[in-house]
């Protein structure tokens, strides 16, 4: 089966107007994918037809919202080959690290424990590990990267000992693009007794994650990286470990019994899922998820390796451009600094021209010190760009270094 870009861009329709004169080059897919037609029909067919809350309502509409809801779920969970009670709704992946980092880090760790991460991970799987380490009294470990922005394996095994309870790790890093070798990582902290952690928010998009051949304990990600709406989440953990932990927040809906004196807590996965969720958001994941699965991902793939290689080649063919992070395996991401400029006058530049990429240092701060940078700037690729965006890019940096 021939993969027709065309065709799929015509499912977003975001994608067919103009910025600044110029027909939007949307690159900056890994800070928010852009929506199919067939999530945002499938958000407002809910508001128009369906709205009314879950789990709760004795009439009809609030059957149809939850038979809605509970599907999602479980394509979810056959999306990333877990049991549907093993699938928890965050608001992202932010939430899912934060769930995981407080109610499991907080509960277990003790002084001298040691919390292993990388030197790559974005700030929302660091700060939540720092923070519990702080509360218990727990080590936070940093794996360091090697000179071409690959996590340096090396010193992970070095690091890896008797005293890791926690490994975290990110699949693939938002700002260089680096594709971590998991399988053999995830073993390794196994073998140790750690329980894992895979921040797998610029994955999912990617390429299938099966949760089981991997291996880990929980793997959180992100609806709105996925094709699906903001504001909605996934955390899968592992059901023992689950059904073990202490709930995260408290309230409605993830409680069995309350009295003043004491209350006891709901199944999984609704131990985990207090109040009124994100119905709407839920449904539009579970529309993304559907879509996807209709797609022919080993095409969807090798277009965006194509995307990469030719933006890769006429990076390397630019004078003074440098790509920051160039390791051997990489999908989405071309991160790189232009000689003489400021990353973000870079950005506001390329935008003047149609062309969206984002700058800065893309909530990895401890990554782009130990780079002794203050940013890059990130041109992110998905599905549904062109190998004439791609080229669009390369003209609109020529004329950028022609104003700086
Ligand atoms: N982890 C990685 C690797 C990310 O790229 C992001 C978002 O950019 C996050 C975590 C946080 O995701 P969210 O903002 O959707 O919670």
């Amino acid at each position: 089966m021939s993969f027709d870009v065309r065709a799929l861009r015509e499912q977003f329709p975001i994608l067919e107007q103009t910025v600044n004169g110029k027909p939007l080059v949307y690159l900056d897919n890994a800070a928010t994918t852009q929506k199919p037609r067939a999530v945002i029909d499938a958000v407002s067919a809910y508001y128009q037809g369906v709205n009314s809350n879950v789990h709760r309502g004795a009439h009809y509409l609030s059957d149809k919202a939850t038979a809605a809801f509970e599907a999602a779920r479980a394509t979810v969970a056959g999306f990333l080959n877990a049991d549907r009670e093993e699938i928890i709704w965050t608001k992202g992946t932010t939430e899912s690290i934060n769930l995981v980092a407080q109610s499991y880090g907080r509960e277990r760790l003790r002084p001298g424990d040691e919390v292993l991460i990388t030197a790559l991970e974005h700030h929302a799987n660091i700060v939540p590990w720092q923070q519990a380490c702080e509360r218990t009294g727990a080590t936070l470990k940093v794996v360091p990267l090697r000179e071409d922005g690959s996590v340096d394996g090396d010193a992970f095994y070095r690091l890896l000992g008797e005293r890791t309870r926690i490994v975290a790790l990110s699949h693939v890093s938002n700002s260089l693009g680096t594709v971590n070798p998991l399988d053999q990582w995830l073993k390794a902290a196994r073998d140790a007794g750690a329980v894992t952690l895979v921040d797998g928010a610029q994955a999912v998009a990617h390429f299938p994650v099966d949760v089981r051949e991997l291996g880990c304990d929980f793997y959180a990600c992100s609806g709105h990286k996925l094709f699906g709406p903001t504001g909605i989440g996934v955390l899968y953990g592992r059901r023992e470990l689950l059904d073990a932990m202490p709930p995260y927040q408290t309230g409605g809906e993830m409680i069995e019994t309350v009295s003043f004196e004491k209350s006891t807590w709901n199944q999984l996965p609704y131990k985990f899922e207090p109040g009124t969720p994100n119905i709407a958001g839920v449904i539009g994941l579970g529309a993304a998820v559907d879509w996807l699965n209709q797609q022919d991902r080993a095409a969807l793939a090798a277009h965006e390796d194509a995307l990469l290689a030719s933006a890769t080649e006429q990076a390397r063919a630019f004078d003074g451009l440098k790509i920051i992070g160039d390791a051997a395996t990489k999908v989405g991401v071309l991160s790189f600094l232009l000689d003489g400029a400021h990353p973000a006058d870079v950005g506001t530049l390329l935008d003047q021209q149609g062309v969206a990429v984002r700058t800065g240092h893309h909530c990895c701060m401890p990554l782009m010190d130990g780079l002794g940078i203050p940013g890059t700037v990130r041109a992110s690729f998905s599905i549904y760009n062109t190998l004439e965006e791609v080229d669009r890019l390369f003209q609109a940096l020529e004329k950028v270094r022609t104003f700086l």
